[in-house]
């Protein structure tokens, strides 16, 4: 299974998908599924759908395929990129980044985010971190009208180079590990999915424009309306000596579960999970001796936070493999997790059955 799961997640982090721009991403996946023997279908925004049926509560297992990056704002007369944010990047981790813009019939073209010059470099520029709109790309082009040719156009989408390979053992650091990921585990749940006999309606859905608006999947969950929706991500590591104030998880301690997330800033929205679905993780992670993780901090938010109000209410969590440095072109998962997350997922699955119960009653 890690080698599947590896496999998977590499090839995935090489593929650039821009949200709204998913195209690539999707296709890897529809194939996969096809190869399984799994039906797919695409809605009008670029959700990919699969679904396996079955009895009991229905369950909405989603994970994005977007990953964060820029669109291309302004082309200068010297054939220079300005850009626009798409999603959360964070720019002090920008100086010096290879970008990649994909050209709809190619290729794609390599670029550089710029960093001035050491030497002209004055003293109070070195501490300085430069706001989004003062970065510019160089394309190794001369003009507009060169930039132009190589069919590059306002509004392209802009990635981090996309870049995957191991760290140490069993770690992978790259490009869009969030959330990727994810959806490496979602296959290798399809995988089970597939060949079982019996179990609970299970929708697999991998979603678009998470980085963007947080509700590219809300089509797909009001179009399904599930019982349950699970939605699997990162969930931030805090070992590192810059985090270790804001909880408890560890990479290659385990999956994790988020007890409480809330982003206040523009969106006001978070999860607390329902009750019964952190008995169901709880419960299964120590009958199959896996650890389970809790993770409970304000600053982040998924598109489940949408999801869960969807109809008459969707009995939601967040699920989720520790990451670390989350937005940046060296993002750190490991591999044993995303194993663990996998089994864990098949079980806690497995273990929804017509009498589950998602009152708040009983
Ligand atoms: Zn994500």
């Amino acid at each position: 299974m890690k080698n599947r799961i590896c496999d998977d997640l590499i090839k995935l982090m090489l593929i650039p998908g821009l949200s709204g721009y998913e195209d690539r991403v999707r296709s890897y996946l529809d194939n996969k599924l096809s190869q399984l023997g799994a039906k797919t279908s695409t809605d009008r925004l670029g959700n990919l759908l699969t679904t396996f049926p079955g009895e009991g509560p229905s369950i909405m297992l989603f994970t994005h395929m977007d990953q964060l990056g820029f669109i291309i704002r302004k082309i200068e007369e010297n054939g220079f990129l300005r850009v626009e944010r798409l999603g959360g990047v964070p720019e002090r981790a920008l100086a010096s980044q290879a970008v990649l813009i994909p050209i709809r019939d190619g290729p794609d073209i390599h670029g550089i985010i710029t960093n001035k010059s050491h030497h002209a470099t004055s003293p109070e520029e070195k501490y300085k971190v430069l706001p989004y709109k003062d970065i510019f790309v160089d394309v190794g082009l001369n003009s507009k009208q060169e930039v132009l040719s190589a069919g590059i156009q306002i509004g392209n989408p802009v990635v981090y180079q996309p870049q995957a390979y191991e760290l140490g053992k069993d770690r992978i650091t790259g490009t869009s590990v969030d959330d990727r990921a994810g959806c490496a585990v979602a296959l290798e749940v399809a995988r089970n999915l597939v060949n079982r006999d019996s179990g609970p309606p299970v929708h697999l859905v991998f979603s678009v424009q998470e980085e963007y608006n947080l509700r590219g999947v809300l089509p797909m969950a009001q179009q399904l309306l599930p019982d349950i929706a699970i939605q699997l991500d990162l969930i931030l590591a805090t070992d590192t000596p810059d985090m270790n104030e804001r909880g408890d998880i560890k990479l290659a301690g385990g999956p994790a579960m988020s007890m409480f997330s809330f982003h206040g800033r523009g969106t006001l929205n978070g999860v607390i999970p329902h009750p019964s679905l952190v008995s169901l993780f709880e419960k299964t992670a120590s009958e199959m001796d896996c650890p389970i993780q809790r993770s409970a901090h304000s600053g982040a938010l998924t598109d489940l936070s949408y999801v869960q109000h969807v109809g008459k209410g969707v009995a939601a969590i967040d699920l989720g493999f520790p990451m670390r440095y989350s937005h940046s072109s060296r993002e750190v998962c490991d591999l044993n997790d995303l194993v663990q997350l996998a089994q864990l997922l098949i079980g806690a699955i497995d273990r929804i059955d017509k009498n589950f119960s998602l009152s708040r009653n009983s």
